[in-house]
């Protein structure tokens, strides 16, 4: 039995992987299609085009086994209702504003009681036609909470159901979604006229998503599939009984299942909320199916009195649940999410000797981890695999010019707001993307001994291997015939890497010392206790649609992850005190961008509070120019609201909006385009900031002296100003002599933390050292500043002590395991307290 539930488990997460490659080529070669400039010719091919589309949707047919149950759901509303982007969540774990409006075709893996199963979702692009009615096995029905004609729809599709089906034979859910509801879109569709639907629309369950953050969206889609599961386990129990005493038959029933019954082999052992409100022995019963259909009420969510759903009580619990079976069978891999993205790239070794490049298959998915393996094989079996948990760490792309650089009125960004920079321009020949170089970093074991913060864990990894061993490398050499094949590009650009970063190579065929540095497409992920790896992309356009794809993902997971402990953290009093300083800091009471009032989102290196809708460009911006938090679902340590709340967007447009040359700004009701182009031109472009006043004759021009000058003075507002116009070179130039050290280490002297974090925010260097050798996170300590100590930390700056030892009378008391050595008692006792 396990055998086989092993076999369907792979079988169909190939089934998965096939039609998803196969929906991505026919997506690539409609592309393509639109370049043929035969009108005649172009229409023949995509007709052509579509009947191969429609066919890859059956593949399983062909590859799959019969006892392979298929649980069939349709989703149905309108092309404003938000079920693409509700379906698009679910499957990929990153919000995407669009409504296909040619529907679309899915498979999924899903966990029903411990067992496999392919979810087939058919997002239909108009009403459901007779085929449609006879095909599914459950339905889901969308609408958005702020259009009524999505709310009508709902009605029609369902009468348009019953017209062709029997409608008390299958699991309806109603989903009303809110990723469009905002101040200039407000909700029309209230809970009484929800819950009508509901009692109107007999034994549906009622949910609200918002797939924006994917709140509630897996526990549709998850219950959808129980449901078809119990009511498909019943049907065939039902046919097992008629059939008595002869042996189950497959005739009669459109699904058919093995000769064990699915429903026993789990019988007793079930442990979801779900089942509970489902009869769960079903064996030998002989109730009819209706009455085996879940009643009104029952269950976690009972139709008609969930209006307001409380948002943070089911989500975090379905995915907490969901990961958790998937994890229990963490050996077979039978939880693991499509791949956002994958691709097959060149990994450093950690070893610091010995920094020879691997290919590796490196997989991002839904699940907000980034993994790789070293060969298509162990990908497949899921073995000898390493990952990285996306919680708790930043992508940075280093050297990448701030964006001020970017000339204004070119076309600064691409489709999905990737800000490409001007070395964009000459980015040389078009590689295929997903070809990167991987470098595991050797900052971590060199500075973090003993890392001192303790966030959520950055690594985590199948049978127990740990990233923090960067050394270990893969845990067996890959065998030559399933090793991943060197492709000529890879091997150039990995010579070029490698000369950049001054590294042994072990092939010893590269001529070290060439400067090449602008042909390199890097970016590094950094984990909050310091932990880096470094990848390579093969262009620029691979590089930076890479850093989106993982930023995404982390947000995703950071926001999955913090609306979990967002319950206790609300109740926390001064998380919720410092929340209001920010709601209340001057202009704060709309969104810096576009005026909409009760702006709900924060962008944290900008101090300025934004609307919904603001904040999805903001997003797309990239952190390096803008950080996005939600002021409701995300966790608020102290440094960032003393951030948001000393800047407030008074402040912030005065820098950002400072010479607009009568320029107007969107207003709540602007389009996305016209936001979207403020936002770039404000922020990417810094179009509209401020002139810098001309410097004091004692400071002089140059950047450095002027931060330092500014931060002594604490002058905020001039400190944002300057950051605005200065680039990360500009920042971290070198003083001029007579200056003992730089900005942040004046900012950490005062125990600054607005200060300390913004200039570590604009690319401060956290490891600069001032003219005793010490860095800016000793002089934090001796302030006694335990929050600028854990921004520098978090940031990379070595933890490590001054080179003037501990000072007499302090070692007392002091756990010598936990902290050796400290420069003064203040800042020992601070720091004590936390190791
Ligand atoms: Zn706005």
């Amino acid at each position: 039995m396990n055998n086989m539930k092993l076999a369907h488990s792979s079988a169909i997460r190939a089934e998965v992987k096939r039609h998803e490659s196969a929906k991505t080529t026919i997506k690539k070669i409609f592309k393509q299609l639109e370049r043929v400039g035969d009108q005649e010719l172009r229409s023949t091919l995509q007709l052509h085009l579509h009947s191969v589309q429609a066919a890859c949707t059956n593949s399983q047919e062909w590859t799959l086994s019969r006892s392979v149950q298929e649980l069939r759901l349709g989703v149905l509303g309108s092309l404003r209702s938000g079920k693409s982007a509700l379906v698009h969540w679910y499957m990929t774990g990153s919000y995407l504003a669009v409504e296909s409006p040619d529907g679309g075709r899915y498979k999924k893996e899903v966990l029903v009681e411990g067992q496999s199963q392919l979810l087939l979702i058919r997002e239909e692009a108009g009403p459901p036609d007779a085929q449609f009615c006879s095909w599914v096995d459950g339905v889901i029905l969308v609408f958005s909470l702020e259009n009524e004609n999505s709310f009508q729809e709902v009605y029609r599709n369902y009468s348009q159901l019953n017209t062709h089906r029997n409608i008390v034979e299958i699991p309806l859910i109603v989903v009303a979604t809110q990723d469009k509801i905002s101040s200039s879109n407000p909700r029309v569709i209230e809970d009484a006229r929800a819950r009508q639907l509901c009692s109107d629309l007999r034994r549906c369950t009622y949910y609200e998503t918002c797939a924006t953050y994917g709140l509630n969206v897996n526990r549709v889609f998850t219950e959808a599939a129980q449901k078809i599961a119990a009511i498909k386990r019943q049907a065939s129990l039902q046919a097992a009984c008629r059939s008595l005493p002869n042996t189950p038959s497959h005739s009669g029933d459109s699904t058919p299942v093995s000769g064990a019954f699915p429903g026993q082999a789990s019988n007793g052992g079930q442990s979801s909320d779900y089942s509970s409100s489902l009869p769960s022995t079903p064996v030998g019963s002989r109730k009819d199916l209706r009455s085996m259909v879940p009643a009104d009420g029952g269950g976690s969510a009972p139709p008609g009195t969930q209006g307001s759903t409380p948002r943070r009580r089911r989500f975090p619990h379905s995915s907490d649940a969901e990961k958790k079976s998937a994890e229990s069978r963490g050996d077979v891999g039978s939880g693991r999410s499509i791949p956002v993205k994958q691709g097959i790239l060149l990994k450093r070794s950690g070893n610091t000797l010995n920094k020879d490049w691997k290919k590796k298959l490196v997989t991002l998915s839904s699940k907000g981890i980034l993994s790789y393996h070293s060969s298509i094989n162990d990908y497949m079996q899921n073995i000898h695999g390493k990952e990285i948990d996306l919680l708790r760490v930043t992508v940075k792309v280093p050297g990448k010019r701030p964006p001020r650089a970017v000339p204004a009125g070119s076309p600064a960004s691409g489709l999905n707001g990737v800000v490409s920079s001007p070395d964009g321009a000459s980015a040389g020949p078009q590689f295929p993307s997903g070809l990167l170089t991987v470098e595991e970093g050797a900052g971590a074991e060199r500075s973090f001994s003993s890392p001192g913060v303790q966030r959520c864990p950055s690594s985590l990894s199948n049978k127990g291997q740990s990233m923090d061993s960067a050394s270990e490398g893969m845990s067996s050499p890959p065998s030559a015939k399933d090793t991943i094949p060197a492709s000529p590009n890879l091997s150039d650009k990995k010579k070029k890497g490698e000369r950049r970063k001054k590294s042994m190579n072990q092939k010893g065929d590269v001529a070290a010392g060439q400067a090449e540095d602008e042909e390199n497409f890097d970016f590094i992920i950094v984990s909050s206790t310091g932990q880096t790896w470094t990848f390579e992309a093969q262009s620029l356009e691979a590089r930076d649609s890479w850093v989106q794809a993982i930023n995404s993902q982390i947000l995703a997971s950071l926001q999955s992850c913090e609306s979990g402990k967002n319950k206790a953290r609300k109740n926390s009093q001064s998380e919720a005190v410092a929340l209001q300083a920010i709601r209340n800091a001057k202009g704060n009471g709309f969104c810096v961008d576009c005026d909409a009032p009760h702006p709900t989102w924060a962008s944290l290196n900008l101090g300025a509070l934004i609307c919904i809708e603001c904040s999805g460009i903001h997003r797309n911006l990239g952190t390096h120019l803008s950080r996005v938090r939600s002021l409701d679902l995300d966790d608020w340590p102290r440094e960032l609201t003393c951030v948001l709340a000393a800047i407030g967007n008074h402040v912030a447009n005065g820098v950002w909006e400072g010479c607009t040359q009568g320029r107007q700004k969107p207003i709540p009701e602007s389009t996305r385009e016209e936001r979207e182009s403020w936002i770039r031109a404000k922020y990417e472009q810094r179009a509209f900031v401020a002139p810098l006043p001309a410097p004091r004759e004692a400071v002089g021009g140059a950047m450095p002296s002027r931060l330092l000058a500014t931060v002594l003075e604490r002058n905020l507002p001039l400190l944002l100003l300057l950051l605005a116009h200065s680039t990360k070179e500009e920042i971290n130039a070198p003083l001029p002599s007579p200056q003992p050290h730089s900005a942040l280490h004046a900012a950490c002297q005062l125990a600054d933390v607005v200060m300390t974090q913004l200039l570590v925010w604009y690319g401060s260097d956290v490891k600069a050292r001032d003219s005793q050798g010490q860095t800016a996170l000793t002089l934090a300590r001796q302030a006694g500043s335990q929050e600028c100590a854990d921004i520098l930390l978090q940031h990379g700056c070595p933890n490590e002590a001054p080179p003037a030892a501990a000072t007499p009378g302090l070692s007392r008391k002091v756990s010598s395991a936990s902290l050796s050595r400290s420069t003064s008692r203040r800042g020992f006792l601070h720091f004590s307290s936390d190791q």
